[in-house]
């Protein structure tokens, strides 16, 4: 019966995110048409300006699908033992030059190995996904910090996963924080308060969808004009 329920959650699901899809979809696809026909009437120097209105919405297209693939993919995926440490070192370059200049980005990886039991590709991802919203939310510039540890759970009325040590990574940033209201909707397909053309809100979603996978929880505090802190906590594999 357990089962039968979560298959119904998830095909409600997956219902919710095609209509979703298919309604962003639509509307690039009219910037597109609409720009292609403009194309036609404009004079030498309109050209590049529509040609690169269309690029941008045909780019922002193909990241919606490929997002949707991603949080709609069900068959298993490549797990092996990664070191959240190793995940963390290897992307800082990376991650350095997707936050742009007037961010700073500290990551403190601790001492200890900490195994995982993940794919490689999804824990990028998830790091990814959460530094990115971390400077989204600093528009006038901050800091992010990853830091890498374990954190202990203890039995609780409102604890799913078994006590005990767990690997953590957590993401800070020092941005606008988000009120209750807010808090209470970021994992939903689709919920986004950035403009059209800057979100997806299949972000979080999509990071909940990895973290429940490979048995993992996700902590979030925020206050307004303070800053969020994600952590997210994962089973260590022995
Ligand atoms: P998107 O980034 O496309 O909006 P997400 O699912 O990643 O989609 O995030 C959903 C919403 O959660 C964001 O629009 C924003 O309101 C909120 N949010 C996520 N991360 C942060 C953060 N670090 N600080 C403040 N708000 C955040």
């Amino acid at each position: 019966a357990d089962e039968r329920a979560a298959r119904a959650a998830r095909m409600e699901s997956l219902g919710q995110l095609a209509s979703g899809v298919a309604h962003d979809f639509n509307n690039l696809l009219a910037i597109i048409l609409n720009c292609t026909e403009l194309v036609a009437e404009d004079t030498g120097d309109q050209v590049a300006g529509d040609l690169a209105r269309i690029r941008n919405a045909a780019d922002r297209a193909q990241e919606l699908t490929s997002q949707l693939l991603l949080f709609a993919k069900r068959e298993p995926v490549q797990v092996e033992i990664v070191d959240l440490n190793v995940v963390v070192t290897d992307a800082t370059d990376l991650l350095s030059r997707a936050i742009g200049n007037n961010i700073t980005l500290h990551c403190d990886t601790c001492s200890d190995a900490l195994p995982v039991r993940a794919n490689r590709g999804r824990l990028d991802q998830i790091l990814l996904n959460l530094v990115v919203n971390a400077r989204d939310a600093m528009p006038e510039g901050g800091t992010v910090t990853v830091t890498t540890g374990t954190t202990e759970l203890s039995e609780g009325p409102a604890q799913t996963l078994p006590a005990g040590r767990y690997a953590q990574l957590a993401v800070s940033d020092n941005g606008t924080g988000m009120s209750a209201e807010v808090r209470d909707r970021i994992f939903e397909p689709f919920f986004t308060t950035k403009p059209v053309d800057q979100g997806t809100g299949l972000g979080l979603a999509t990071v909940y969808g990895i973290v429940s996978d490979t048995g993992g929880t996700i902590i979030v505090d925020s206050t307004l004009r303070v800053g969020t802190t994600f952590r997210i906590l994962l089973p260590i594999a022995d």
